[in-house]
């Protein structure tokens, strides 16, 4: 019988059905399963659990001045910042197009406001240089949020994206916090 661990092949097509192709970061479906996972164990041992929204700020205006193909390495390197401001439990997703997800378990969401700081910080000294030349500046605005036990999987993405509208409504490259 053919395992994964037993063949390459099978392992790799795998991992493919679930990484996004452009950021090579996991993708939206291998999100859901994941969510699915830490909240069954969230409510199984007690354990806090936080889950970061963010999304790049006037990304449009970017694409349009510089090019969908400078865009994209934006993506590209802005899931590269993202990985690099984790911890190892902590996982990043495209959860498509210009927005990131992240699942931080074990932590509370006043804890994962210092993630979603770092990952602010990082990006706002990162100098952007499409092939015009020219240094661009990129923010992002973040919506973090807390699961509360018996929650469901829809209303902590449902609080992480109001978070992050709050964000939007508040001039962008913000930072906030709703349960
Ligand atoms: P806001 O600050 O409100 O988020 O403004 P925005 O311009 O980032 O948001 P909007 O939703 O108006 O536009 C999102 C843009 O993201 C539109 C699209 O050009 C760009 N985008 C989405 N996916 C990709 C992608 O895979 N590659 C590139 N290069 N651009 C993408
Ligand atoms: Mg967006
Ligand atoms: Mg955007």
């Amino acid at each position: 019988q053919l395992t994964k661990d037993r063949n390459p092949i099978l392992s790799k097509l795998e991992t493919r059905a679930i990484t996004d192709g452009l950021t090579k970061l996991y993708n939206l479906r291998h999100f859901y399963n994941q969510l699915e996972i830490e909240i069954d164990r969230s409510n199984r041992y007690g354990h806090p659990l936080a889950l970061l929204l963010l999304d790049i700020d006037n990304f449009k205006t970017y694409n349009d001045t510089y090019g969908h193909l400078e865009g994209d390495k934006v993506l590209v390197k802005l899931g590269q910042i993202i990985t690099s401001c984790l911890r190892t439990m902590d996982c990043a997703y495209r959860h498509g197009g210009e927005e990131f997800t992240i699942i931080i378990p074990e932590t509370t969401g006043e804890e994962a406001k210092n993630v979603a700081h770092r990952i602010k910080t990082t990006v706002e000294i990162e100098n952007f240089v499409p092939a015009s030349g020219n240094i661009v500046k990129i923010t992002v605005s973040i919506g973090v949020t807390e699961y509360f036990t018996k929650e469901t999987l829809a209303t902590v993405i449902q609080s992480a994206d109001r978070a992050l509208y709050k964000s939007k409504a508040k001039d962008r490259n913000t930072i906030s916090f709703l349960l």
